[in-house]
C-alpha cells in the first residue's frame, strides 16, 4: 500500500482554513507559482467574496518527509457552515485525523468546538494548530489554556503557525506524517467507497468524491449505488491535484473521483456506498441520510415570460446540489415559480445568487418558512410549509414547530445582551457555563422559525463579533400559529403571506406595511398597504398618490447626473411586477422578510 495519510482543516469560520490549505497545496508544488490564486480551494465566486466554503474539495499532496518517504497527503475540505453540517461529518468519516485551527487572537469558538465533536465521534486524531501567530493580538498561552480546558487536548502537542506567512507549514505536514494513522482495509475485499461529494461537469457528467474503505475501483468496473442500486459503468477514476489526474485503479485507503457518464448528481447521494455490481460488499458504510431540507421559499422570476429559464436554471443547478429540492408552485400574483427546500437560510442566499448571477435570472423568493405540522380536528396530520396551503384555521387543533438546541459562545460580558435576544425569539435558556474565567457557553433551546431570519447577524452585532453559534434540531413542539396576510388596494398578494407566532404577528406586520411603504413607488392613485389575520386587519400604511420625478431635482443642469438617475430608475422598473393596477418592485417583496 501506499504512503498515505487522509486528513481535514476543521475550524471555526475565518480562523484561515482557506489560508492554510493555500499554502500547504503552495508547498507541495502540484501548481506552479504563476498558476497560484490565493483561495483555491474555494472556485465558486459566491465562496471567495464571502469567503466561506460552500463545497467540499478534496487536492491529493505529494510530500517528501524528513524520514525520506514519499507520501501522498490528501487534503479533504469541509464546507464551513453551520447549514453543512451533514457534508462535514461525512468528509470528516474519510479521515483518519484532522488538523484543528484556532485564531490566535480569537481562540475557541462555538464551531470549534462543535467541529471538533464532530471529528472526535469519528475517532480521529487531532492535531491542534494556533494560527495567525503573527497578529499583535496574538496570544498563545491563553489559547493554549482553552486548548487544554475546553477542548481537553495536550496543548504541548499544538503547532504555532501563520497560514498568512507561511510560518510553521512544514511542521504541520511532518506531524500529519509522524501523529495520523495510515489509512487501513483490504485492497482485495469487496469495493466499500464513501461518496462525500459529488459535481457536475458539462463534459464529463457527475464527478464523485469518495473514500474507499475496502477493495479496489478500476475503470471498466460496474459499479452500484447501494441507497437507490443504480448501475454504472466506471469510465475513469482519479485523484484531484487541482486538475484531475486519472489513475489504473484506486484501491483501499485513498480517496478520489470517479467519472461513470452519470447524468444527475441525484443519483450520487452523499454519504451513500458505492460498490461493485457483480460482488458487492454485505452492506453500506454506516451513517447514511438524505439531507433534509429545513427552510422552504418560492422562488418566481421578475419577467412575466421568465418562467422557462427558471425551470432550465434550476435543472442545472440541481445538478450540482443534490440537496435542493423543488417542485412547481404557482402564486396568484407572481404566475409559475418553484416551491424550494433548502438545509438553511445560506443555502437559500447562495441559491438565490447562483441563480441570478450565472443565469442572469432577476427572481423574487417569498418568505422564508420552516416547516410546521398541524394536527386536524379530524386528528389527521398535516405537514406545510407553504402559506399558500395553509387550511381554514377553524379545522386546526393545534399546530406544532420545530425548535433547536443553539450553543452560544460568547465573552461573558455580553451575557445579557444575548439572554435578550434570545427571549425576544421565544427562547429557552437551559443551561450556562463558564469555559474559561471570562467566557461563557449558554444553551437555548429556540424555535428554528425565529433564527432563520437575522439571528446570526443579530448575535454577531451585538457581541461586536465575539459571540459564536452552531445548532443542532430537537423536536416539534406545540405552537400559535396565524397566517398573516398582506392586501394592496385591498387585493390580498399570495406571494406575501407568511405563517408566524401569533406574538409577533403585529409587530410583523407594522414593520412590514411600513416598509412597503418605503418601496413601493407612489403611482397616480392612492394606494393602501395592509396587514391581516383572516379578516383581522391588524396594520396599515398608505402610498399617497403622485408620480416620482426623479430628474426633478435636478434643475436641467449636469445631463450625465439625470442620464444616471433616467437608468437607474429604468433598470428599478424592469424589476417590478404588477399586481393589480400596483407595480410592486423585488425589493418590496425582501422588505417584508426584514424583522425591524
Ligand atoms: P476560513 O474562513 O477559515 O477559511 O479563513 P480564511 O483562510 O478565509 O482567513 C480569514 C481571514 O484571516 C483572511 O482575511 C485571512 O487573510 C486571514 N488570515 C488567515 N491566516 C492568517 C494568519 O496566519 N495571519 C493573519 N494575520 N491573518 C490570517
Ligand atoms: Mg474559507
Amino acid at each position: 500500500m501506499k504512503n498515505i495519510r487522509n486528513f481535514s482543516i476543521i475550524a471555526h469560520i475565518d480562523h484561515g482554513k482557506s489560508t492554510l490549505s493555500d499554502r500547504l497545496i503552495q508547498s507541495s508544488k502540484i501548481i506552479s507559482d504563476r498558476d497560484f490564486k490565493d483561495q483555491i480551494l474555494d472556485t465558486m465566486d459566491i465562496e471567495r467574496e464571502r469567503g466561506i466554503t460552500i463545497k467540499s474539495q478534496t487536492v491529493c499532496l505529494p510530500y517528501t518527509a524528513k524520514d525520506g518517504k514519499s507520501y501522498h497527503l490528501n487534503l479533504i475540505d469541509t464546507p464551513g457552515h453551520v447549514d453543512f453540517t451533514y457534508e462535514v461529518s461525512r468528509a470528516l468519516a474519510s479521515c483518519e485525523g484532522a488538523l484543528l485551527l484556532i485564531d490566535a487572537s480569537q481562540g475557541v469558538e462555538a464551531q470549534t468546538l462543535a467541529n471538533l465533536y464532530l471529528a472526535l465521534e469519528h475517532d480521529l486524531e487531532i492535531i491542534p494548530v494556533i494560527n495567525k501567530i503573527d497578529l499583535p493580538s496574538a496570544d498563545i498561552e491563553r489559547v493554549k489554556g482553552q486548548i487544554e480546558e475546553d477542548l481537553g487536548l495536550d496543548p504541548e502537542t499544538a503547532i504555532l503557525a501563520s497560514a498568512k506567512e507561511g510560518l510553521g507549514i512544514e511542521d504541520i505536514m511532518e506531524a500529519i506524517v509522524e501523529l495520523l494513522p495510515p489509512p487501513t482495509g483490504d485492497a482485495d475485499a469487496p469495493l466499500q467507497a464513501l461518496i462525500f461529494d459529488s459535481h457536475y461537469d458539462a463534459f464529463r457528467g457527475t464527478i464523485v468524491h469518495f473514500r474507499i474503505k475496502q477493495g479496489t475501483i478500476r475503470p471498466g468496473d460496474r459499479i452500484r449505488f447501494m441507497s437507490n442500486d443504480a448501475t454504472y459503468k466506471v469510465e475513469e477514476v482519479g485523484v484531484f491535484q487541482i486538475v484531475r489526474v486519472p489513475q489504473k485503479e484506486l484501491s483501499a485507503g485513498e480517496v478520489g473521483y470517479m467519472i461513470a457518464g452519470i447524468k444527475t448528481v441525484s443519483d450520487t447521494r452523499c454519504g451513500d456506498t458505492i460498490t461493485h455490481h457483480r460482488q458487492p460488499c454485505d452492506k453500506p458504510l454506516p451513517g447514511f441520510k438524505e439531507a433534509k431540507p429545513v427552510v422552504f421559499s418560492s422562488i418566481y422570476p421578475v419577467a412575466s415570460d421568465g418562467y422557462e429559464d427558471l425551470t432550465v436554471a434550476m435543472e442545472k443547478l440541481k445538478l450540482n446540489d443534490a440537496s435542493l429540492i423543488y417542485e412547481k408552485d404557482s402564486s396568484a400574483a407572481l404566475g409559475f415559480g418553484f416551491r424550494c427546500g433548502f438545509l438553511g437560510l445560506l443555502h437559500l442566499e447562495v441559491v438565490q445568487e447562483r441563480l441570478e448571477r450565472e443565469y442572469d435570472l432577476s427572481l423574487i423568493l417569498t418568505a422564508p418558512s420552516v416547516r410546521y405540522r398541524l394536527v386536524m380536528n379530524d386528528g389527521e396530520e398535516l405537514v406545510i410549509d407553504n402559506p399558500a396551503l395553509y387550511p381554514d384555521p377553524t379545522t386546526i387543533e393545534y399546530a406544532m414547530e420545530p425548535y433547536i438546541k443553539a450553543t452560544i459562545i460568547v465573552p461573558d460580558r455580553y451575557m445579557g445582551a444575548v439572554m435578550k435576544l434570545c427571549l425576544e425569539r421565544r427562547g429557552i435558556n437551559k443551561n450556562y457555563q463558564y469555559l474559561t474565567n471570562d467566557r461563557l457557553e449558554m444553551i437555548f433551546e429556540l424555535p428554528l422559525a425565529e433564527v432563520i431570519y437575522d439571528f446570526y447577524d443579530k448575535l454577531k452585532s451585538i457581541t461586536q463579533g465575539y459571540g459564536s453559534f452552531d445548532y443542532d434540531l430537537i423536536e416539534y413542539r406545540r405552537t400559535d400559529l396565524v397566517k398573516l396576510d398582506f392586501l394592496i388596494n385591498g387585493e390580498r398578494v399570495d406571494a406575501l403571506s407568511m405563517l408566524i407566532h401569533r406574538d409577533n404577528a403585529v409587530a410583523r406586520a407594522r414593520v412590514a406595511c411600513s416598509k412597503l411603504k418605503d418601496e413601493i413607488p407612489r403611482q397616480m392613485f392612492k394606494i393602501a398597504i395592509q396587514g391581516a389575520i383572516g379578516g383581522n386587519i391588524i396594520s396599515r400604511s398608505t402610498v399617497s398618490a403622485f408620480r416620482k420625478d426623479v430628474t426633478a431635482k435636478c434643475y436641467g443642469g449636469d445631463i450625465t447626473r439625470k442620464r444616471k438617475l433616467l437608468e437607474k430608475q429604468k433598470k428599478g422598473k424592469k424589476r417590478m411586477k404588477m399586481v393589480g393596477q400596483v407595480m410592486l418592485p423585488q425589493s418590496a417583496f425582501l422588505a417584508v422578510l426584514k424583522t425591524d
